[in-house]
């Protein structure tokens, strides 16, 4: 499903080179659930970011759903994201002056989907992450965990087959984070193939399979 080989990133600016990556290599099959765990810093983002299509590698192949991505041009790009991969971030990033069922329209807004459609999905998707009874609420009357569950219900209102999560219960109580990783192993055991960042040995435990990176390289 995600295929990484020999990725490479370095960010450049005028004064300063950032080796963040180097010779990842990384297989990922359709409907594994993957942790990805290391020190602050060592790159664990970045690699999201790169299967995620939100960043380009600086050296390096990324191929996700057979497609390989450096050939895709970056209209089709967004569009290939957009249809395939779902985001969900620490922090959650959802939008405040908008209300929960609107912040998980908002994938939706870049496809031929009816206002109506759009509105029922959001629904369905809300009732997935049990928040049927929270829809005209807005984000900063939600407790840390709805609003992890919201941000989940946009993520998967599009039904990516991918969901890529960076720390998603690194801002909850273990109490809260153990509902969010509930939510995501329900969404696993129906066949979204997942990949999270935790700093959280509790949380990669319950995972398949556990990457380990170190300073920009993948250990194991
Ligand atoms: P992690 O997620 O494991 O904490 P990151 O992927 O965020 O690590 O960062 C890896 C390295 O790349 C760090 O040294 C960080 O400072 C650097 N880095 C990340 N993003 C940028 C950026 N946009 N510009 C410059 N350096 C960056
Ligand atoms: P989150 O709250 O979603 O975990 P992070 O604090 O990990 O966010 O990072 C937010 C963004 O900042 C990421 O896209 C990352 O690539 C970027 N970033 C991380 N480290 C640096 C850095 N040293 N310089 C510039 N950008 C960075």
């Amino acid at each position: 499903m995600i295929e990484l080989k020999n990725i490479g990133k370095v960010y450049r600016t005028d004064t300063i080179e950032t080796l963040a990556l180097q010779q990842v290599n990384l297989s990922i099959r359709k409907g594994e659930f993957v942790s990805v765990m290391g020190p602050s810093g060592c790159g664990k983002s970045t690699l999201l970011n790169i299967m995620g299509l939100l960043d380009m590698p600086s050296e390096g192949q990324v191929t996700i759903a057979g497609k390989r991505l450096e050939r895709l041009k970056d209209k089709e790009l967004a569009s290939f994201r957009n249809h395939n991969i779902g985001f969900i971030f620490q922090s959650y990033h959802l939008i405040p002056d908008l209300p929960v069922v609107d912040n998980v329209e908002l994938p939706l807004l870049y496809r031929s989907v009816s206002a109506k459609e759009r509105r029922e999905l959001a629904k369905e998707a809300l009732e997935k992450v049990g928040l049927s009874n929270r829809l005209r609420h807005y984000p900063s009357q939600l407790s840390g965990g709805q609003k992890q569950r919201v941000a989940i219900a946009r993520a998967i209102v599009g039904r990516p087959e991918v969901i890529l999560a960076d720390e998603p219960t690194g801002n909850l109580d273990s109490a809260m984070g153990q509902e969010v990783m509930d939510i995501l192993q329900a969404l696993n055991r129906d066949g979204s193939t997942i990949v999270m960042v935790t700093h959280d040995p509790n949380m990669a435990q319950q995972t398949h399979r556990l990457v380990r990176m170190f300073d920009g390289s993948q250990v194991s």
